[in-house]
């Protein structure tokens, strides 16, 4: 389990942009950093915060037609896109690359999915051998063996399975055993009854129907195989926790041998199942026993032959990006268009460059880094974090909820916080991942199993806890509890969240602020359950566990209270870790500002105060537009809070932002005192 700043998703940039990391410019003679256009002057702070710092840009920054929101992440990730495109050209047209080397990976998978004649010539044959071996299942034996092979692949079918830290003993690798196999975001979109929701399901049904068709099926019959395939996910979809439900690590935790894991679903042979993956062990975690009581269920009365078009199903859905145009515009318009608004399809050099950094991430972060990562930028984070946990620690002993015994305790966690900074120490070894230029999926399939047998092999190995879970090139960051690390990759520091030729107030508004949402995620309500060694071990004391889900409670009335789209809320059970991170990130990055040169000056740069310009940071961080589609989707989906209210939210509860801005009872962003909530 991992902590974003963000969620997951690809993002795109239109134009180049170049970038320099410049160092060493005292605050003195910082260059400027404000852009007025950006501003909408005609609103006052105190009316709506967001609009005032953002409202300009919102107006000049529509969404392109290919990207379902469009914002700070994603203009930073323009110089992604600028140097992975280059290199990928540049390979793919070198005939001269070494065999077996990086190079010549990268270029002969961005050459097979640049092939457009290729690609739609070959249609649905480079999954024949998938097709046939499903065309051939007897019984549920024989089935379980294609289902193995299709784990190994990266179709994943019927459930979930993955190797990684044990929860209770972050030392050791455990195999994960948990629910899966539903092809719409998350369960509730099987029952919600709105008519919308009714609608986004017939389109889910049509969809289905349409990829059977691939395989020469007619209409009525696809129809009618769409309906029981539907009925089947519903069914795993009914079995299975909400995304809440699965937020409280202990819930989801049920350490048993395969024979119990057996005991819930005996029709499969567990033990044979798992060695066909090449997984030997006796002891598993088990996510959701009752999921697998109705797999159970599931395997004594529904027909074969369905189970049998569920998994071709599964097979040409998870590879269609990979196919031919028509099946790869299949799988957009319903995930891309019917759930999040996008227009259209971004274009075929942005789809296959966001795929090979999927798959070969660290390949193409070697060459990353070289050019947009230097010494002076982990230089000057270093010194951020360092500044940053030193407030958090004095922010702990100085707190009045907490009893001294956990306060030490929660110190030693902090002090316990290891960091990563720009790119691994050493790079992933891809020398036994074959990739050639016959077949787009074919290497899609290949790298999916060299994933597959990357993470099975560290089974019964000491842990490597100099592992990233992100390439140096991506836009984001994380805390990782299991290893109780905070990890900021290069893609991240670039401007508006790092700028090493910018003041302080800038820098501790952005990056500083993420560097303090990434160590408040070890305090929030998951995080804190886990000790300083990244174990789910309960040190605090009751009263004070009280004392603390009090405070979330309030935070979680806050955010539950705005209305984000129509009559549509955020969900402060589904949002609540990353909140709380919001709101540590504001207060701590703002005291430990408040240390700085600048932060204890009153000279304007720029027309704003130091104090102003924090905030502004702040608030700037997390402009975007975004369609009303894909709003409604992460309001179901998304750990997050929306953007509009991450800006604004959580320093509505400082203060400092109502004396910086001259805000006061009566206006929109005021907050009364008895209503604010301090938590770090
Ligand atoms: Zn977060």
């Amino acid at each position: 389990m991992q902590k974003f700043l963000k969620a997951t998703l690809p993002l795109l940039a239109i134009a180049l942009l170049f970038f320099a990391c410049k160092s060493g410019t005292k605050t003195e003679t910082a260059k400027p950093v404000l852009n007025a256009a950006d501003f909408d002057s005609t609103i006052h702070p105190g009316a709506d915060f967001y609009k005032y710092v953002n409202g300009g840009w919102m107006k000049n920054n529509p969404i392109p037609g290919d990207e379902s929101r469009w914002g700070s992440f994603s203009e930073v990730d323009k110089m992604r896109y600028e140097i992975l495109h280059k290199i990928l050209d540049e390979a793919s047209a070198d005939t001269k690359n070494e065999k077996g080397s990086n190079r010549q990976k990268v270029g002969d998978f961005y050459f097979t999915g640049m092939d457009s004649v290729n690609l739609n010539k070959q249609g649905i044959e480079p999954l024949k051998e998938e097709l046939v071996m499903i065309d051939g299942i007897k019984d549920i034996k024989g089935m379980m063996s294609v289902i193995a092979h299709e784990m190994k692949n990266g179709t994943g079918p019927l459930y979930s399975i993955y190797a990684g830290q044990d929860d209770m003993n972050s030392s050791k690798i455990v195999v994960n055993v948990s629910q899966g196999g539903i092809g719409m975001p998350e369960k509730d979109y099987y029952f919600r009854t709105d008519p919308k929701s009714v609608e986004l399901r017939a389109q889910y049904v049509a969809l289905i129907a349409s990829i059977l068709m691939e395989r020469g099926v007619d209409a009525s019959t696809a129809e009618a195989k769409a309906v029981k395939i539907m009925a089947f996910e519903t069914s795993l979809a009914g079995a299975s926790m909400s995304q809440v439900e699965m937020r409280d690590p202990y819930a989801t935790y049920h350490k048993m041998t395969v024979a119990d894991l057996q005991k819930f679903n005996p029709s499969v042979d567990w033990k044979s199942h798992m060695a066909e993956m090449g997984i030997t062990v006796d002891t598993i975690i088990c996510g959701q026993p009752a999921f697998f009581k109705l797999v159970e269920t599931q395997m004594k009365k529904t027909p074969l032959d369905v189970w049998k078009d569920y998994l071709a199903w599964n097979v040409i859905i998870s590879n269609a990006r990979f196919l031919s145009d028509s099946l790869a515009l299949k799988s957009f318009n319903f995930y891309g268009k019917a759930l999040n608004g996008t227009k259209q399809m971004q274009p075929r050099w942005k789809r296959v460059l966001n795929n090979i950094d999927g798959n070969m991430g660290e390949a193409l972060g070697e060459e990353y880094v070289k050019t947009a990562f230097t010494p002076e930028a982990k230089k000057r984070m270093n010194e951020m974090i360092d500044n940053m946990i030193a407030t958090f620690r004095e922010r702990i002993q100085k707190n009045d909820w907490m009893n001294d015994s956990t306060k030490t305790k929660a110190i030693t966690k902090l002090d316990k916080i290891t960091r990563k900074i720009g790119y691994p120490d050493k790079w992933r070894d891809y020398s036994s991942l074959t990739i050639d230029r016959s077949s787009y999926c074919t290497n899609v399939l290949r790298s999916n199993e060299w994933g597959w047998n990357y993470m099975i092999n560290k089974i019964g190995k000491p842990v490597d806890r100099t592992e990233w879970g992100m390439s140096p090139q991506t836009v984001n960051a994380y805390y990782n509890p299991a290893n109780n690390e905070i990890v900021f990759p290069a893609g991240i520091l670039q401007p508006p969240f790092f700028d090493a030729t910018a003041d302080d107030a800038i820098n501790y508004g952005g990056i500083g602020a993420v560097i303090c949402h990434e160590i408040t995620h070890g305090f929030d309500d998951q995080g804190s359950q886990y000790d300083g060694e990244g174990n789910l071990k309960k040190w605090w004391s009751t009263n004070d566990m009280d004392n603390f889900k009090g405070k979330a409670a309030k935070l979680g009335k806050q955010f539950s209270l705005y209305i984000v789209l129509d009559s549509m809320h955020i969900n402060p059970d589904l949002t609540m870790g990353e909140n709380i991170a919001d709101l540590g990130g504001a207060m701590i990055a703002y005291a430990a500002f408040q240390k700085t040169k600048e932060g204890q000056d009153t000279t304007k740069m720029e027309g704003y105060t130091p104090h102003q310009r924090f905030f502004i940071s702040w608030t700037r961080v997390w402009r975007n537009n975004i369609r009303p589609d894909a709003l409604i989707s992460r309001l179901r989906t998304d750990y997050h809070s929306p953007g509009q209210i991450r800006g604004i939210a959580p320093i509505t509860n400082m203060n400092d932002f109502f004396t910086a801005f001259n805000i006061k009872a009566g206006d929109a962003m005021y907050r009364d005192d008895s209503l604010r909530v301090a938590i770090w």
